[in-house]
């Protein structure tokens, strides 16, 4: 995040910029807590921009006010953790007041809480004259909006992780656009569920069964074409190095056995989803293919991501886990785009206004 930062920071400091930055880290409880503290990203950033970065020990306040009040054109001053007040997720104008100061022109360059009305994503821009988004934010909208407006096509959505109910709003408003929609990872077993297979112990959410049927026949109307795996990697123990065997394909009779939790697709579907990614020309992922973080059951995940890092397509990946799939695998420069805000990526996808981002001046 710090890296992702620095083109905006590096930027300001050459136009002579005297430069207040603040930020948050973890999710401290409204209050100081020393394990959240900021002072070490001070120093890092320090290193990366080779000059010296000011601390102040809180966000607002005298020792905030003097720092920032001494600098001179290009210093930086890093103030601490803006989540040790409470008034910055309750975004309370006069914490937003405090934090704005004398600032002249606020910079928003944080894309992953620009989904969030904070006190230093929104609240701050009634007290300056000017806002701006910084150059990362508008590479995100740049790739998770502009460039979505008139996609290449095929245009592929690869979707996975836990829960559908997570993803819903982002499939209907993909379903105008997308050509092909891929579903993996525990989310499709509720699909499954909803078209008669068995899913022996899989998460499934009951409640959802309705829903999913809903997207299967409303994508069949649009001509949108809707992959499920065709077979699942299975186990019956949740653990590293436990045993696992692949599921007839679901269509020749296969399913899942009671006892047994589908954990990743199958061989069957890593293929059929491969073949599907080679012939895309637009390709947005969000979550992972099975239980990625434990080696017994990342085979799907990683052969997507590599699927998609060898594809032609422009390549926009959003979303956390994702995220660290592509980067365990070490895939990350051969993606178009990487996201750095998950929620956000998501809210935009779904068609979302930022509050962060709608709150800056519109020059
Ligand atoms: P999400 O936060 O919704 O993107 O979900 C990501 C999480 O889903 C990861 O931690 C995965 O381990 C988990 N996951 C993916 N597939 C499965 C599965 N088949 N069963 C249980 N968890 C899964």
């Amino acid at each position: 995040r710090i890296q992702a930062a620095l083109p905006s920071i590096r930027h300001l400091i050459s136009g002579g910029a005297r430069l207040v930055l603040c930020s948050h880290l973890g999710r401290p409880k409204g209050e100081p807590d020393p394990q959240f503290s900021l002072r070490p990203a001070a120093v890092r950033l320090g290193e990366l921009l080779g000059q010296e970065v000011f601390f102040a020990g809180d966000c607002v306040g005298e020792d905030a006010q003097v720092k920032r009040g001494t600098l001179d054109s290009g210093q930086v001053v890093l103030l601490e953790n803006t989540r040790f007040h409470v008034g910055e997720k309750s975004n309370d104008p006069e914490f937003a007041e405090a934090l704005a100061g004398t600032a002249a022109l606020f910079v928003n360059d944080a894309f992953g809480t620009a989904h969030r009305a904070h006190g230093s994503t929104e609240g701050v821009t009634h007290h300056v004259e000017n806002s701006a988004m910084g150059l990362l934010i508008e590479r995100e909208l740049d790739f998770l909006c502009e460039k979505l407006v008139d996609p290449g096509r095929p245009f592929l959505v690869i979707l996975g992780g836990k829960k559908v109910s997570d993803k819903i709003e982002v499939i209907t408003a993909l379903l105008e656009k997308a050509d092909v929609f891929i579903v993996g990872g525990a989310m499709a077993y509720t699909f499954l569920k909803a078209q008669g297979f068995e899913v022996g112990d899989s998460l499934v959410e009951e409640e959802k069964i309705g829903l999913a049927r809903e997207i299967l026949s409303k994508a069949a109307d649009k001509g949108v074409k809707f992959l499920l795996p065709a077979d699942s990697r299975v186990t019956k123990e949740f653990r590293e190095g436990a045993d696992t065997k692949v599921t007839e394909a679901y269509s020749a009779g296969g399913g899942i056995a009671d006892g047994w939790e589908g954990i990743d697709i199958g061989d069957r579907a890593i293929e059929e989803f491969s073949a599907e990614i080679r012939k895309a020309r637009t390709v947005v992922w969000n979550g992972p293919m099975g239980v990625f973080e434990m080696s017994s059951f990342e085979k799907g995940t990683r052969e997507v991501a590599r699927a998609v890092a060898a594809s032609n397509a422009l390549t926009i990946v959003g979303g956390g886990d994702s995220v660290t799939a592509v980067k365990k695998y070490d895939l990350g420069d051969r993606m178009s785009f990487i996201s750095t805000g998950g929620g956000a990526s998501l809210e935009l996808l779904e068609g979302k206004k930022l509050p962060g981002v709608a709150a800056l001046t519109d020059l």
